[in-house]
């Protein structure tokens, strides 16, 4: 090899290690950005959470449809200790389906059917409408469209079913689709904010 090509030879060797270490100093600032922090529903701005807003026609499903799972990260959640554990749960049934002749009505209102009940204590078969249920989510068909958590607050409910982000699912996106799409401003990060693009001396970014 000749003086000449030896120096250009070690010139690109050393740009290309140069540059092999900047794409691992970015990887480990991109992972460092989004390792701690998570994406959180502001229960204060969610339509389908916060009170004054209520009807199956103002139901936002973004976090069901924007998210970039197949099943998204986002879930519906039941407080147990909070829920009134109503007969006519209007979370769990269409309550503007038609009445059967059990007084009850005949349709639910989860479009996956994610959601049972099992009576509590003494099961009074001839009275449907004087016993008590826990009502549970199935976290496996549960897609967090939050039709549930509208119907559930005040006033037809308690407010006990809300949704939540599930940080052992949510892949942490940097731009998550769903806190792009929300309209109400309500999907937001908690944690340490993404760095800044990093620009190193030297004219290298
Ligand atoms: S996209 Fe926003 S407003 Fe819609 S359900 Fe999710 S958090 Fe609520
Ligand atoms: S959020 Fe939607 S899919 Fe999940 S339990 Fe409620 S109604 Fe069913
Ligand atoms: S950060 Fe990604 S995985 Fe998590 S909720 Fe948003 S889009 Fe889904």
């Amino acid at each position: 090899m000749s003086e000449t090509n030896r120096r250009t030879f070690l010139q690109r060797s050393g740009q290309v290690a140069c540059a092999a270490a900047i794409g691992g100093v970015a990887v480990q600032l991109g992972r460092r950005a989004s390792e701690h922090d998570i994406w959180t529903i502001s229960p204060n701005h969610c339509v389908n959470i916060r009170l004054g807003v209520a009807g199956a026609s103002n139901v936002c499903e973004e976090c069901a449809t924007s998210c970039v799972l197949p099943l998204s990260a986002v879930r519906a959640v039941n407080n147990h200790a909070e829920c009134g554990r109503c007969c006519i749960c209007p979370a769990y049934f269409d309550v503007m389906s038609p009445v059967g002749p059990d007084g009850l009505p005949t349709k639910k209102l989860c479009p996956r059917d994610a959601i049972t009940r099992t009576p509590i204590g003494v099961f009074d078969e001839y009275d449907p409408l004087n016993n008590y249920y826990e009502y549970t989510i199935d976290e496996q068909k549960c897609n967090g469209c939050g039709r549930c958590v509208m119907e559930c607050k005040a006033p037809a409910g308690l407010g006990s079913i809300r949704l939540e982000v599930r940080s052992d699912l949510c892949l942490r996106c940097n731009r998550c689709t769903i806190a792009t799409n929300c309209p109400e401003d309500a999907y937001r990060r908690v944690g340490p904010e993404p760095a800044p693009p990093t620009t190193l001396e030297g004219g290298h970014a």
